[in-house]
């Protein structure tokens, strides 16, 4: 058995570095080491347009001509990157003779040092390596990592580069120093640099040095939106915030599979006012998110759809704000966009609809009557949340001022779950389209013209629920 690599990341700043070949997989190679601030020559009988570019601008030397043993004598590092294997061999054998190390590329056997795959956050970068046993492997796992680590942490990690030694000495002893830095990467300063604000979070960092390591740290909310069910409608940041999470309040609308994603030993809270038989008050939501967070605990507020969207959310970052808790928003995808989509309805189309209203049936939830008139308009999509048990009054309204009686519908239940169901008609038969197919929450109405697509554009789940597909029964009351 072969013994692992032994992983080191190299400085190559301004030091001299030999590629040899000159096509486009050379080109690639002093890209990446360019990167790295390595002097690079290319020896080759000729470049191609990328690497004729960058002789010409002085930023590589060209060494034209066929490779030759003597190359390897003023360079620290080597890359063979020609379609020959001989050559290639040839730089490998004349490499060892040497100690220089070579990197054939995709080609394990000749190398004596191999490229990881990297995920590149500026100074922090994480590589990856299987010995070239399974490259694919390792560019599976990188993508998957890629997805876990924000952009800001390029920035955090500068950040504490920049004040590493005022961190060593404030904190010398190495116990304390590890509590402060778990306590100083749950807070503020990462939270703060993802807000892109890096002057607030420098002035965090320094004023935590000035704090002792004792009692708990910064708590704080962020608002997460979890889409309409399907977990793969998640945003990254969404995905992260739950992989930080201490504590999770989440909705009842919020999928298992979704809330599945988050970390393994974060509380899991249900709240809201559809939970079980004992709905939570949105005051004691208030109370639960402001506990929590005071605590020292990351909060995540994980709510159906998106947050600002017939959400509350509104509401309580108004509460966290008054209390001066700090808090982010991530939005999701709302249930009119997830249910369009996944039942096959563009919301605006060139022919059919120029604009779309999100609008609530609850009549409780809009205060003054709402606009029929403006509702009413033709060419106009309406989507409508939380109406299963006002369908019928909404449908006397719109007619009675002025929509077609004949204008498309589409009832859609559990949109982007795998229970979805579609259910289409006309508006004249709404109600009892809905009754007569027994219509449960969430369900989301879709109506106007662009609702008809439905029946030809749908792609997932079992098939629309349309007229045909009426019982005999009904078929006659309707005739
Ligand atoms: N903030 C949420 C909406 C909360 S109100 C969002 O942005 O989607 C709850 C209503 O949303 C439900 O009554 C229903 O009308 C709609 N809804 C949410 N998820 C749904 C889903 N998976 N399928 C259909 N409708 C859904």
């Amino acid at each position: 058995m072969t013994a692992p690599l032994f992983p080191l990341f190299a400085d190559l700043q301004d030091r001299a570095v030999l590629v040899v070949g000159g096509g486009s997989v050379a080109a690639r190679k002093v890209e990446a080491l360019l990167g790295a601030g390595a002097r690079i020559t290319v020896g080759a009988p000729s470049l191609d347009a990328r690497l004729h570019a960058l002789a010409e601008a002085g930023t590589i030397i060209h060494r034209a001509g066929n490779f030759v043993p003597d190359w390897l004598d003023t360079v620290w590092l080597a890359v063979a990157a020609t379609d020959d294997r001989a050559v290639n061999r040839a730089v490998a054998d004349a490499g060892a003779a040497r100690r220089v190390f070579v990197n054939v590329v995709d080609d394990a056997e000749l190398s004596s040092f191999q490229v990881p795959s990297l995920i590149d956050r500026g100074p922090l970068q994480i590589a990856i390596s299987t010995r070239g046993a399974a490259p694919m492997l390792a560019r599976h796992l990188r993508e998957t990592l890629e997805a876990q680590f924000d952009a800001s942490l390029g920035v955090l990690t500068e950040l504490l580069g920049k004040h590493r030694r005022k961190i060593r000495t404030r904190l010398p002893d190495l116990g304390q120093r590890r509590r402060w830095f778990e306590r100083l990467l749950a807070g503020a300063v990462p939270r703060l640099l993802r807000q892109r604000q890096p002057l607030q979070a420098e002035r965090a960092l320094l004023t935590a040095l000035g704090e002792s390591a004792q009692g708990p740290g910064e708590g704080s909310v962020v608002l997460v939106g979890a889409g309409p069910g399907d977990p793969g409608l998640l945003t990254l940041r969404a995905l992260r915030a739950l992989n930080e999470a201490d504590v999770i309040l989440h909705d009842r609308l919020v999928s298992a599979e979704v809330l599945a994603l988050a970390r393994r030993d974060a509380e899991r809270i249900e709240v809201g006012k559809q939970a079980g038989h004992h709905p939570t008050p949105q005051d004691d939501i208030h109370a639960l998110m402001l506990a929590h967070a005071r605590a020292g605990r990351r909060v995540v507020r994980l709510k159906g759809g998106d947050p600002f969207v017939f959400g509350r959310g509104g509401e309580e970052l108004e509460v966290l704000r008054a209390h001066g808790i700090a808090y982010e928003v991530v939005p999701g995808i709302t249930a009119a966009l997830a249910c369009a989509a996944y039942a096959g309805i563009p919301l605006t189309h060139r022919d059919h609809a120029q604009s779309l209203r999100l609008i609530t049936a609850h009549s409780r939830d809009c205060g003054a009557p709402p606009d029929w008139r403006a509702l009413a308009a033709e060419r106009q999509t309406l989507a409508v949340y939380m109406g299963v048990a006002e369908l019928g009054s909404l449908q006397a309204q719109l007619i009675a001022h002025g929509r077609e009686a004949t204008t498309p519908f589409a009832l859609i239940e559990n949109g982007s779950r795998p229970e979805q169901r579609v259910i289409t008609g006309t508006l004249a038969d709404l109600a009892r389209r809905a009754q007569t197919h027994a219509v449960v929450s969430p369900a989301l109405l879709i109506l106007g013209e662009v609702a008809a697509f439905a029946t030809t554009l749908h792609w997932f789940g079992a098939a629309p629920l349309t007229h045909a597909d009426l019982p005999s029964s009904e078929l006659r009351s309707a005739a």
